[in-house]
């Protein structure tokens, strides 16, 4: 606690004085977040200590049972509901303004949202996390990177002129992993922005909001049984109406890994299990349930014995 709160103090005194230097003040990427939240994409080697320690512990390590440099996206068991931590994030571009939604178009499915970038912008990594692709797609992405986050999602971004990073380079949210472009099938420079898990693509609007620049909140919880509907609503609320602008040619789907669900035979035996809390339930009412103890699942979900929970949170348990 004691050095959380030293971090935080030296973090934010160091946001003061870069804002201080106006000559910066352009380059600041986190400028339009709350400060809070800026000040976690403050360079410290404190602050870098504390997210390797914590990638040791990531929950992308028990989604996904496979790394690769080859395939942009490839379907896996995707799990009945999964908890993304959004705090740590920095807005991949500055601009708010979306060209094209997810979702149908063109008789097709759009997997990502476009957001009007100029050749040369910056974009940025959304999360911590490791570069799993960097590659050139004619037909499809263009020049693209992928990034596998420890928080469980992996991001895409497309059509940049320029990649900044190599594969298997570790990124923290912030960093500068390429530049807007207009390369592949697209129409007009733009970022084809996609948000996955486990493969499959989730409307980025879910937990992005480019209008005001800020994540929608500190969570996603994913829960298959409703994310189709909650894609639409996320769209009606913080996409974009009318027609697209510039946006993506029609992306053939044949050049990426087939997004078929993987078959339920190949559920790993230690696949990332879920409890979702009933009423009334208590820490040690679950451990009970699930065949643990109480202090195993606060180490799963890095909380302590003594915090409230509370009906419909969801705890890891294995
Ligand atoms: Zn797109």
């Amino acid at each position: 606690m004691l050095t959380k709160k030293v971090i935080k103090k030296f973090a934010f005194s160091t946001v003061l004085t870069i804002l201080a230097v106006p000559a910066m003040g352009q380059d600041l990427l986190a400028k339009q977040a709350p400060i809070d939240r800026k000040m976690k994409a403050v360079d410290s080697m404190a602050l870098h200590r504390l997210i390797q320690a914590e990638s040791y512990e990531s929950p992308a390590a028990d989604l996904y049972n496979d790394w690769n440099n080859r395939y942009a996206h490839k379907a896996s068991v995707l799990p009945d509901t999964f908890r993304i931590d959004l705090r740590g994030f920095c807005m991949p571009t500055t601009s708010r303004v979306l060209t094209s939604n997810f979702g149908a178009r063109w008789g097709r499915q759009h997997k990502g949202l476009d957001i009007k970038v100029y050749i040369g912008d910056t974009i940025r990594a959304a999360f911590s996390g490791k570069v799993r692709i960097v590659r050139y797609e004619g037909k499809g992405y263009g020049k693209y990177v992928v990034i596998r986050h420890y928080n469980g999602l992996e991001t895409i971004y497309g059509h940049m002129s320029k990649q900044l990073v190599t594969e298997e380079q570790e990124v923290r949210a912030g960093n500068p992993i390429g530049l807007g472009g207009n390369t592949g099938r697209s129409t007009g420079s733009h970022l084809h922005f996609e948000t996955r898990l486990c493969g499959i693509a989730l409307n980025p609007a879910l937990m992005f909001d480019f209008k005001n620049q800020d994540v929608v909140s500190d969570f996603y919880v994913f829960r298959k049984s409703t994310y189709n509907h909650e894609s639409a609503e996320a769209t009606r609320l913080r996409g974009v109406g009318g027609k697209a602008v510039n946006g993506d040619l029609d992306i053939p789907q044949q050049s990426y890994a087939s997004a078929q669900p993987a078959s339920s035979k190949k559920v790993r035996a230690h696949a990332t299990r879920f409890h979702k809390v009933a009423k009334g339930e208590t820490l040690s009412s679950i451990a009970r349930k699930r065949g643990m103890t109480v202090s195993a699942i606060c180490k799963l979900n890095h909380i302590k014995a003594n915090t409230r929970i509370r009906a419909g949170q969801i705890l890891r348990y294995n």
